[in-house]
Formats: C-alpha cells, sequence, structure tokens
C-alpha cells in the first residue's frame, strides 16, 4: 500500500487513496495531526507526538521540534545521553505515522509519497529520502506542497494551461507557488515566501497586547512575561483561534495563582497585526511577477495552513484577488491528501510528473570585506553576491577594490548565511588571487557567483588590472549522510526502546498534566498531584479495563483546568 505523508514543521500527517477518494488516517489518540517532536523520557524511551510536545514545554532539553528547518544539515541535538540529526527525528515522526497506518489498515506499509516545500534543495530533499528510508519506507516520490496542494483540489483534472496559486500559511512558514496544469504535468512556475513569517507570529502579537494592556498585571509580572514567553503562548493562542470564530475573545492567564485576563476584539487584533498581513503581500506580488500572471488570469486561489482560518487573511486575499479563494479542504489536511492522490495515481500506475522551474537558494552567498570610513578601517562587513531566496540557477558579479597601498593579494573568504557580520556566517571557503600594487582602492577584482539547482557554488574571481583569474567550486551547501552513518543510524533508531502503541494515550495525560502543574500553583497544583497519583496507581494494577476509566477521568479533570484544547 503507498501512503501519502505530509512531513511538516510543527504537524505531520499521513492519508491513503481508498474508494476513489483520500482518506485521513487518525494516531492512536484519534488526531489526523501527529505534532513533529520526539522526546526521550527518563527511563531511556522514545516519545513521539503529542506528549513529546507537552514533554518539550516541561523538560526542553529532551526534547526537539521544528527540525525540519535543520533538514540537509549536520546540526544534531541531544535527547538524554543521544545525538540525532533531522534525518532520524524525521524517521521517528514517520515510523510512527506509519504504526499509525498499519493499524488502521491492517496490512503493511511499505511505500510512501511524502511531500517537501517548493524551495528545498537537492540536500534537503535528499535527506528527507534518508529520513523515508531510515523509517522503513521506500520513498516513491517527494512530491512538493503546492503541487500537493493543487492535486487536492483537482487541478489534474482541469484544463490544459490551468493555473493555481497556493497560499501556504503555516506555523512558522509562508510560502506562495503559483502552478500550471499541461498535459499531465504540473509546474511550479514560481515559488515565494518568507520562511520567518506563520501563524505563531500573530499568536504573539496577541501576547503582546495582553503584556501591554492587561491592568492586573504589575510592573514585574509585564518584565517576567516579556521575557518568558512559554508562561503565556498556549493563552495567546487560545485567543487567536477564538478570534477566527468570534468578534471578541479573552485571553485569560494564571499567574501565581490569580487570574488576569483581557477582552480582545478582532479590530484589536487586526490593527495589531497589520505588519505582519502587509508582509504576506510581497512575496504574492513576487511569485505573481516571476510567473508573468496578473491576479485575473489565475484559475483559482487555494489557501491550505492552519492560520489561513484567520478572516482577516482570507479578506486580505479576496480583496487582492477580486474573488473568493478556494478552501473547502481543511487547510491543515489539503497537502496530506494531495500527497494521497499522487499516490493513488502512482499506484494505478498513471502519475502525475512534475517539473520545478523555479528553485530558489534558501541562504544568501557573499565574502568577507574591510570598509574604509574616513580614518578607521571596518572590517568583517558581510557582502551579499547572491541574496537569500534567488532563484537558481543564477550567476551573480560584483566588484571590490583593494584597502591597502601595495596590496599583492585579496583574500576571498566565502559565506553563507544572513548575519551582517561576515565571521557570523557559515564559511564556505577561501580563495586568494594576487592583484597589481597600486594606491588602496585602486586595483579592482570582479567576484562572480554561479550557483545551480544541485547546490554547486562556482566562485570566479577576475583582477580587473592585470587580467589573472582564479576559481574554486564548492560543493553542497549542505550536507548528506554516507552509506555507513545511514547503516549507524538504522541500528542506533532499532535499538531506541519504545512504549507499546496502546500506552500513548496515557503516557501523553501524564506529560499533559505534568505540564500542567508546571503551570498552576496552590489548589490546582494539589488537584493535579492527586490526580496524577491515581492514575499511576491504576498504571501499576495493569487492569486494562480499571486503565481505560481511569484514564477518562484524568482527561476529564485535566479538561476541567485547560479547555481540552489540543496545540
Ligand atoms: P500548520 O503548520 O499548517 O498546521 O498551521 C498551524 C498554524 O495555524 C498555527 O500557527 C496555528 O495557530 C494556526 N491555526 C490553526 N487553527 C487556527 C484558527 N482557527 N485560527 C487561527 N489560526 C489557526
Amino acid at each position: 500500500m503507498i501512503v501519502g505523508i505530509d512531513l511538516g514543521t510543527t504537524n505531520s500527517l499521513i492519508a491513503v487513496f481508498r474508494d476513489g477518494r483520500p482518506q485521513l488516517i487518525p494516531n492512536t489518540l484519534g488526531d489526523f495531526s501527529t505534532p513533529s517532536a520526539v522526546a526521550i523520557d527518563e527511563t531511556g524511551k522514545l516519545i513521539v507526538g503529542l506528549a513529546a510536545r507537552e514533554r518539550a514545554a516541561t523538560d526542553p532539553a529532551r526534547a526537539a521540534q521544528a527540525f525540519k528547518r535543520w533538514m540537509g544539515t549536520e546540526r544534531t541535538v541531544k535527547l538524554g545521553d543521544k545525538a540525532f540529526r533531522a534525518e532520524e527525528l524525521s524517521a521517528l515522526v514517520l515510523q510512527a505515522l506509519k504504526a499509525d497506518a498499519e493499524a488502521f489498515l491492517g496490512e503493511p506499509v511499505t511505500e510512501a509519497v511524502i511531500t517537501v516545500p517548493a524551495y528545498f534543495n537537492e540536500a534537503q530533499r535528499r535527506a528527507t529520502r534518508t529520513a523515508g528510508e531510515l523509517a522503513g519506507l521506500k520513498v516513491e516520490r517527494l512530491l512538493n506542497e503546492p503541487t500537493a496542494a493543487g492535486l487536492a483540489y483537482g487541478l489534474q483534472d482541469r484544463p490544459d494551461n490551468s493555473t493555481f496559486l497556493v497560499f501556504d500559511l503555516g506555523g512558522g512558514t509562508f510560502d506562495v507557488s503559483v502552478l500550471e496544469y499541461f498535459d499531465g504535468v504540473v509546474e511550479v512556475r514560481a515559488s515565494a515566501g518568507d520562511t520567518r513569517l506563520g501563524g505563531e507570529d500573530f499568536a504573539h502579537a496577541i501576547g503582546k497586547l495582553f503584556i501591554e494592556r492587561c491592568g492586573a498585571l504589575s510592573l514585574a509580572d509585564r518584565e517576567r512575561l516579556q521575557k518568558d514567553p512559554a508562561l503565556w503562548w498556549r493563552a495567546a493562542e487560545q485567543a487567536k483561534r477564538d478570534l477566527s470564530e468570534r468578534d471578541t475573545a479573552t485571553m485569560g492567564l494564571m499567574l501565581d495563582g490569580r487570574r488576569a485576563e483581557l477582552e480582545l476584539t478582532r479590530a484589536d487584533f487586526e490593527t495589531a497585526t497589520a505588519d505582519l498581513l502587509q508582509r504576506l503581500r510581497r512575496p504574492i506580488e513576487r511569485a505573481l511577477q516571476d510567473a508573468q500572471l496578473s491576479p485575473s488570469a489565475l484559475d483559482e486561489v487555494v489557501l491550505v495552513g492552519g492560520a489561513t482560518r484567520m478572516p482577516m487573511v482570507r479578506q486580505m486575499i479576496t480583496r487582492l484577488f477580486q474573488r473568493l479563494p478556494l478552501r473547502t479542504i481543511d487547510p491543515d489536511q489539503a497537502i496530506a491528501q494531495g500527497a494521497a492522490v499522487q499516490a493513488g495515481l502512482k499506484a494505478r500506475d498513471a502519475a502525475l510528473d512534475e517539473v520545478v522551474l523555479t528553485d530558489v537558494m534558501p541562504f544568501s552567498l557573499g565574502v568577507i570585506t574591510s570598509q574604509q570610513v574616513g580614518q578607521q578601517r571596518i572590517g568583517d562587513r558581510f557582502s551579499p553576491i547572491i541574496e537569500r531566496n534567488t532563484p537558481v540557477p543564477v550567476s551573480r558579479m560584483e566588484r571590490y577594490c583593494t584597502v591597502s597601498d601595495n596590496q599583492k593579494v585579496v583574500e576571498l573568504d566565502i559565506r553563507q548565511g544572513e548575519s551582517p557580520l561576515g565571521s557570523d556566517n557559515l564559511h564556505l571557503g577561501k580563495l586568494d588571487i594576487e592583484v597589481p600594487p597600486l594606491p588602496a582602492g585602486d586595483a579592482a577584482i570582479e567576484v562572480r557567483f554561479t550557483y545551480d539547482a544541485n547546490g554547486l557554488l562556482e566562485v570566479d574571481v577576475r583582477d580587473v588590472q592585470g587580467g589573472r583569474t582564479a576559481s574554486t567550486l564548492i560543493r553542497n551547501t549542505a550536507t548528506e549522510m554516507s552509506e555507513a552513518q545511514i547503516a549507524e543510524a538504522l541500528l542506533q533508531l532499532r535499538a531506541l526502546k519504545r512504549h507499546p502503541r496502546e500506552e500513548e494515550e496515557n503516557r501523553y495525560l501524564v506529560e499533559r498534566a505534568k505540564r500542567l502543574y508546571e503551570d498552576r500553583l496552590g489548589e490546582q497544583r494539589n488537584a493535579i498531584q492527586a490526580w496524577l497519583s491515581e492514575f499511576e496507581q491504576v498504571l501499576d494494577a495493569q487492569d486494562p479495563r480499571a486503565i481505560r476509566q481511569g484514564r477518562q477521568r484524568l482527561r476529564e479533570a485535566l479538561d476541567s483546568i485547560d479547555g481540552g484544547f489540543r496545540f
């Protein structure tokens, strides 16, 4: 059976194509979304999903989240006494989804279509394939997320030359893509976005309003809340979601046993986030420009990503495009559904092809320079040659001059990153070139950077007066695992101890109770402590019926003080 998987930064989903339509598969808690979170508990056992997200709140050193952001890099994170790469953590999430699908379908799941952002480069794509392999899945295909959204909305059933704009606003990232369908092929004609903008920024704005305006807060409270957003983000998130449904909402927080509240209107929220809304416009304009399309030429605008539930986002899109966007599919589920459509096509041997014309370089590439300002020389300036998010392949040239009299050599220090300080950015390589000895500023060099879709950076430098040249090739700005590393990772993942699947809900409730205990004070704390002890006793007795009843009691008790919302 081939499944479709949306391996997301915050949440992941798995779906299958059955009875002529995509169907989402629930996890052991009955949810379609499984948080992309992994933790190792104090007994060394693995926790994945919602329980791991709860654990991240009480014990961040044992939990990892948002690792999709460092796919294809060498970065590792230590959980307990083991270090994990992003591929391995992603593999653990994929394994959990695979197990859910096998339990649901009653048959082994061995093949998958996995979605990736359109801007993922080759190394990030290979890392995603490796994650699948580590999870015991043959990755039939990697599908671009916007293409998956297009398939969920039936782009493949439209006439040739149909174009869709996919607007994807998730928790932490924003992507806009223009798709075109022609003769069984979907083409990503342009993609643009902002990897540092998402629904979380909108919740943050509510938190800031609360700190500013809530009358019940002392100066010390405000300082504490400003320093530690973990104290209020859930309450802000809840208020944000309430404001998607209603005109007013109350953000409420327990602080040292006191309740502080602020009543918010949708208008307050919209005023406080006007700048964020504005930032959503530029990538839309860029994607349309790159695809050489006007808003009216598009056949459909599709909304995906949970944060498109905010009415102001939908209104902005409606105004901008002068039409209602498509949003009949749950915006959290469209990508997984599209992956399942592709899996279904594949199973019938009728797979849809896909080409990506516009791949983008996700980081700025440049060199370190010095500047002469009056008498003073300021070193360690980063001078970008290829700016972040430039479509690739790309070739750009910059000209630089010497800074000392009779300077004989220019040493190029090639870096990748976004800091104005050169040394803060990742060092990629060095290239020296000799120049004729002339007064400072008279000898010039031309530096050309050429970057291709395989992550190869070619650096050519020419001394303008003398005509000498030098060049170097820098392979892959990201790294991938070797065969030996993959084999070793497989062993390490197999050796991890796991809780039995049927215990997952118990684990989640215990982690949630611990998180609430940390949150609360006084009587509520005592109550949580008592519920937790009672539940642990029930678990120890190992009577399945009693465990079911105890679980129900604990769930209701926790819901009574926590609203029962899961995020
Ligand atoms: P995704 O990464 O697509 O799952 O999107 C998650 C983002 O959607 C988070 O920032 C959520 O806060 C946001 N979100 C989910 N539901 C709502 C809602 N009803 N109103 C506003 N934002 C929401």
